[in-house]
C-alpha cells in the first residue's frame, strides 16, 4: 500500500536532508506514519543513491531499470511479483 509520496524539491547546492541519499524523506515519513515497520519496508530505485539511502536505513533494496543492478527488475510491478513469491 503506498500511503503517501515524497520528493526532493532541492537542487544540491541547497545542501537539504532531503536529497537522497541523505534519510530525511524515510525521516519524515516515520513522523508521519509511525506505525511504519522499517523491517516491512524496501526501497525501490534507479540509482546509486536509492541503493545508499536504502543501506544507510538497513532497507532492502530492488533495482528498476538499471544496468549496474545484480537483481535488478524491469518496473516496480515485477519488485512486486518477486515480493509475492517470497
Ligand atoms: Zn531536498
Amino acid at each position: 500500500m503506498i500511503l503517501k509520496t515524497y520528493y526532493c524539491p532541492h537542487s544540491a547546492h541547497e545542501n537539504c536532508d532531503c536529497m537522497k541519499p541523505k534519510t530525511g524523506m524515510i525521516k519524515q515519513s516515520l513522523l508521519e506514519f509511525p506505525e511504519l515497520q522499517l523491517d516491512q519496508s524496501i526501497v525501490v530505485g534507479d540509482a546509486f543513491t536509492d541503493e545508499h539511502l536504502a543501506e544507510r536505513m538497513n532497507l532492502r533494496f530492488y533495482g528498476i531499470n538499471g544496468k549496474n543492478y545484480r537483481d535488478a527488475f524491469n518496473s516496480i510491478l515485477d519488485v512486486a511479483k518477486e515480493i509475492a513469491h517470497e
